[in-house]
């Protein structure tokens, strides 16, 4: 089966062979993805000139509806959804929800909040500001949306959420689409955009997708188009440091790599609430999409004191994760992606053992259950231990994109901060503790540095909402390393689609269009 591509309104196939999307279970190719061929300049021409104008054509309200009717379109197709997940993506049935119900629920939020925009085309921020002394010259802030075509160009390990909680904001600011999911597993999001198209919500132009290479996509962006990037902090340095894009000064939002952290405070002993909550939330983190994500918990930071006990309790639990083929309903944790992603998480764990113990690999005899190794892409669950970490070096560098974490004990809380720095800039760091002296440190301490911090006490418990799980109501996104992007933060995110301009002039004037507007506050808030 090849996957076509929905550019200029219309399916087309991409010419040669393409690349392969295998099952990560018993290595078989589930589908082929090429974008050869496929004018990439046109297909994003297409969506500025025919899908840009007919989507700002409506109101944020209307676009709204659009965009529950696409929720209800993803959630008549969820199973399907949940089988080609565990087909390209070797998920459990608890990957593939977090990844597809997470999506569908971005969708229906963003269709639920983006109605409070009601008949609004543009945005109006703030108040008028007087700019002569007889009041016959004024100036007024606006954000409109942009005239341009974003360009989605997403990582392998959230095919449905990486798509829908970027088109939520997108759509509803009235800029069309053009989706470019990860070729290794494209068909999901190529399959929920055939579903969308058939159903069609959104008038033509508004969504394309392209599958298999990005070609020369950067190439062909203007000043006009948003590009927003998921992916290893690799390729986002060649997408941002692209002529055409640095010439015409492309808006681009990154989301990159991370190495996130947990931290256990000093009150926490074995036994203690916090202590145990930790403990799920590390195992937790390692199984669920085996690790494949990007706020996964990489470093989990101990006092020296806690350092072998929480070891010692994180392994116990870890022994009890079935790790083997989806298909089997004990199965707790399925495999990578592909032969690759393993590769590079062996090659990643081998740079940490060279400055960290091995407290938990499963020993020398794991198999995946109802799998062949030779054929399959399991890494074991690995949790490593560093004692030094002010020396070390990978610890804080190295992110094995898999079910591998790292416990590094700390001395003090200067020393805590300190080795949490050193990741420079992260998606997510948590801290389990009921010092609040420490918690407010800490927070003091890397808050420039991070995303977003959860902090969990005995009186949260379990109502937390999860080290790892990113919701659309709160900002996604981090700097420095993690990328320097913000997405989501409910209606904030469609600032990244808005362009802000002052006009200057006659208060008649600045009605006037102020007429057509709802207040930014709404945006802000
Ligand atoms: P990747 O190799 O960087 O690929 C990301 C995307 O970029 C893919 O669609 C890829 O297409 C495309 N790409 C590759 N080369 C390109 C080029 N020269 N120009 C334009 N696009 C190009 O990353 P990945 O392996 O898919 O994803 C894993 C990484 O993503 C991890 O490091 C993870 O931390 C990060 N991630 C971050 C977040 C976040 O929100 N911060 C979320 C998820 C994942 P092909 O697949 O066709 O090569």
């Amino acid at each position: 089966m090849k996957l076509n591509n929905f550019v200029g309104g219309a399916w087309l196939e991409g010419a040669g062979a393409g690349d392969a999307l295998v099952d990560p279970v018993t290595g078989e190719e589930v589908a082929r993805a090429s974008s050869q061929g496929i004018d990439v300049g046109a297909a994003l021409g297409f969506a500025r000139t025919q899908g840009g104008p007919a989507l700002r054509q409506r109101a944020y309200g209307e676009r709204a509806e659009m965009l529950a009717k696409m929720g209800e379109v993803l959630t008549a197709n969820r199973e399907e959804y949940f089988r080609i997940s565990q087909i390209n993506s070797g998920a459990t049935q608890a990957d593939a929800a977090f990844d597809v119900d997470g999506a569908i629920y971005t969708v229906k939020y963003y269709a639920k909040i983006g109605k409070a925009l009601a008949e609004g085309k543009m945005l109006k921020e703030g108040a008028t500001l007087p700019l002569s002394k007889t009041n016959v010259f004024a100036a007024q802030h606006f954000l409109v949306p942009a005239k341009g075509a974003a360009l989605f160009i997403n990582a392998f390990n959230f095919p449905a959420w990486g798509f829908c909680e970027k088109a939520g904001p997108a759509l509803l600011s009235g800029v069309p689409i053009v989706v470019k999911p990860a070729t290794a597993t494209s068909w999901l999001t190529q399959r929920m955009i055939e579903d969308i198209v058939e159903a069609d919500i959104f008038p033509a132009g508004s969504i394309s997708i392209l599958c298999g290479s990005a070609r020369d996509l950067p190439e062909h962006v203007r000043e006009e188009d948003i590009i927003s990037f998921t992916g290893s902090a690799q390729t986002a340095i060649g997408i941002r440091s692209n002529a055409n894009v640095l010439r015409r000064a492309v808006r681009v939002n990154i989301e990159a790599d991370s190495i996130n952290s947990t931290i256990l405070g000093p009150d926490a002993a074995p036994g203690t609430d916090v202590f145990d909550g930790l403990v799920k939330e590390v195992v937790r983190e390692m199984a669920l999409k085996a690790g494949q994500k990007c706020t996964a918990i990489r470093r989990v930071f101990a006092p020296r004191a806690q350092f072998a006990a929480l070891g010692e309790a994180i392994a116990a639990r870890l022994g009890g994760v079935k790790v083997g083929n989806p298909r089997n309903p004990e199965v707790k944790m399925g495999p990578v992606v592909n032969k690759s992603q393993q590769a590079s998480c062996f090659e990643g764990i081998g740079k940490l053992k060279q400055e960290c113990k091995v407290v938990f690999d499963g020993g020398g005899n794991f198999k995946p259950i109802d799998a062949d190794p030779q054929k399959s892409a399991f890494v074991p669950p690995t949790l490593l231990a560093c004692e030094n970490g002010r020396g070390a070096k990978f610890v804080h560098d190295v992110e094995v994109f898999g079910p591998a974490a790292t416990i590094v004990a700390y001395d003090s809380t200067e020393d805590l901060i300190a080795q949490l720095r050193r990741g420079m800039g992260s998606l997510v760091g948590s801290i389990f503790s009921n010092d609040a002296a420490f918690v407010r440190q800490v927070v003091l301490g890397i808050g420039d540095l991070h995303g977003r911090i959860m902090v969990v006490d005995s009186s949260v418990g379990g109502q937390q909402t999860g080290h790892g799980n990113v919701v659309p109501s709160c900002l996604h996104g981090g700097p420095g390393r993690a990328g320097g992007g913000e997405e989501l933060a409910g209606l904030r995110a469609l600032l990244l689609y808005h362009r802000r301009f002052v006009l200057q002039g006659p208060p008649s004037c600045l009605e006037g269009l102020a007429g057509l507007c709802v207040d930014a506050s709404l945006v802000h808030s």
